[in-house]
């Protein structure tokens, strides 16, 4: 245990009747508060680092508050002093969806910030990406060992040729065939994968290969009009130019014309060369800030989560936001207990109504599956610190920042150019789900929150990690990018944080490798499917 350090609790709102410890370790019973929070309170428990301390009386029914917020109410009488556990805490019920403020807070519009850039490869639709990559498109996952074997060849025999491409991306996933196509909610994973082929990332280049007989055909994965027109490809087979999608490149493996396993494979280099020779001209140009696209998450999260890295990532949102930027927060479970904070922080009632329809879709999901949002805290959560979801919530959301909510996205939905500022992008706030969906939303820079530690990546996308605690970013040394514990160490306030984040993130946009690109960590793809599965 650590006592080199004075005992620290943290308080988030002077209303708060508990308070949480910082230290590594934890602190033992019998603990003096120095000055600060609750001087000359006696610790009645041991209490482990990020769990709470009762700093009153707590009587049995009391609310208690975290953030001015109750995050529980007390199953029993809770003296001063002792370590507020979820056990001792009744959890808040969910707030109704009808009655709620909208749109009744209009924060006041903060000066724009000009004059920051980053560079990146602009693309013909005005989108900008951070990397230079090539994505090949799967229709379904019966190709993925197929279309990895390819993308090892062109990997080692043909990016040395290409030295200004980034590398090659296949979209391996688990949709396809098997799959109700034509069920209500089947239309979010072919929307999700649709609009992954056309991140800003990928320059705009779309090559697909199918399997033939699936039941997500190349037609309806990518209808004509949705993707940008490129040069007919000579290995385009006739039965597929001969139902007019003459535009698309697609390598079809029951083609007849594929003898043999290489065939496939050639057939996937070939098509991938004009790609990569269109890929490797283009060069990073320096544009404004206000080109960047930045989806926000925690995972792993702890107490600490909603006390330094999600406020300085709330504070870097603002700052993005300011800069004429766009960012996007998800994760319907983490913001559900505080659906009062986002109706009254909408734009317009409609964009207010936006988000309980979402929020309400989200609902009725959950409950065909027999659970509700308190499905979500984790073990690793609530040894943590955080009791249960309402606590974990008000520490969630506040990496949105303090901005008006701009618009609303549907799960899979493709931001449009109009759609700027900050923007709520529903999705389960399970780690990959969110990550692909806000991919598919138009996503150029990915900001990751952890407390517990996760080795988190994207392959299409650059991943900022931010740790929460300091011990974390010590023994994660070379796998989290920025250590917000120093917050809670005292070194730095939350505002110099997010300016560090933001500069950060303009440099990441700009080429610089994150820990997660330096060691080539991804996840795979997981699409968001509510649809049956054949
Ligand atoms: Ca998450």
């Amino acid at each position: 245990m650590s006592t080199s350090r004075p005992p620290l609790a943290i308080r988030m709102h002077a209303a708060d009747n508990v308070a949480i410890i910082a230290n590594d370790g934890g602190l033992p019973a019998g603990t003096v508060l120095p000055a600060g929070v609750a001087e000359g309170l006696v610790l009645r428990d041991k209490v482990p680092q990020g769990h709470k301390v009762a700093l009153t009386d707590l009587a049995q029914g009391q609310a208690v508050l975290r953030y001015n917020v109750p995050v529980g109410y007390a199953r029993q009488a809770i003296p001063a002093g002792s370590w507020v556990h979820e056990r001792l805490l009744d959890i808040p019920p969910a707030r109704e969806l009808q009655g709620l403020p909208m749109a009744t807070v209009q924060p006041a519009p903060q000066a724009p910030l000009e004059g920051f850039t980053f560079d990146g490869y602009v693309n013909a639709d005005g989108s900008v990406g951070t990397r230079n990559l090539l994505a090949i498109t799967t229709t379904v996952q019966c190709v993925a060992g197929v279309v990895k074997i390819a993308v090892e060849r062109i990997e080692r025999e043909l990016l040395p040729l290409f030295p200004h491409v980034d590398g090659v991306v296949g979209l391996e996933h688990s949709y396809g065939c098997g799959v109700a196509i034509d069920a209500p909610g089947a239309e979010i994973p072919i929307r999700t994968l649709r609009h992954i082929s056309l991140n800003p990332n990928f320059g705009g280049e779309v090559m697909v290969v199918s399997l033939g007989c699936e039941k997500l055909q190349p037609d309806r994965l990518l209808p004509l009009g949705t993707f940008p027109i490129q040069p007919v490809s000579v290995t385009a087979s006739e039965a597929w130019q001969s139902m007019g999608a003459q535009a698309l490149d697609l390598v079809c493996l029951q083609d007849d014309a594929h003898v043999g396993f290489m065939s496939m494979i050639d057939h996937i280099v070939q098509s991938a060369r004009p790609h990569l020779e269109r890929l490797n001209a283009r060069r990073r140009q320096t544009v404004p800030a206000s080109a960047l696209v930045v989806g926000v998450q925690c995972g792993g999260s702890d107490a600490f989560s909603g006390v330094t890295a999600n406020p300085a990532v709330g504070y870097m949102a603002d700052l993005i936001v300011r800069a004429g930027g766009t960012v996007m927060f998800s994760e319907n479970t983490e913001v559900r207990d505080a659906v009062e904070q986002l109706t009254s922080r909408a734009a317009t009632p409609q964009v207010a109504q936006d988000i309980v329809r979402e929020l309400g879709w989200y609902d009725q999901y959950l409950d065909r599956g027999k659970v509700d949002r308190t499905a979500n805290t984790t073990p690793g959560n609530k040894a943590g610190g955080l009791s249960n979801i309402a606590e974990k919530a008000m520490g969630s959301i506040i990496k949105s920042g303090s901005s008006v909510i701009s618009s609303v996205l549907a799960p899979g939905n493709k931001l449009r150019a109009d759609q700027k500022g900050l923007i709520f992008a529903a999705t389960p706030a399970s780690d990959f789900i969110c990550g692909t969906l806000q991919l598919a939303a138009g996503m150029n820079v990915h900001v990751f929150t952890t407390g517990r530690g996760t080795p988190y990546g994207l392959q299409a996308c650059p991943v900022v990690k931010v740790a929460t605690r300091t011990d974390l970013a010590r023994r994660w040394h070379d796998l989290m990018d920025m250590n917000a514990g120093r917050i809670a160490d005292g070194e730095i306030s939350i505002e110099e944080a997010g300016w560090e984040l933001f500069r950060m993130m303009l440099d990441v946009a700009s080429g610089r490798k994150t820990w997660a690109e330096h060691w080539k960590l991804h996840n795979a793809l997981v699409l968001f499917n509510p649809a049956p599965i054949t």
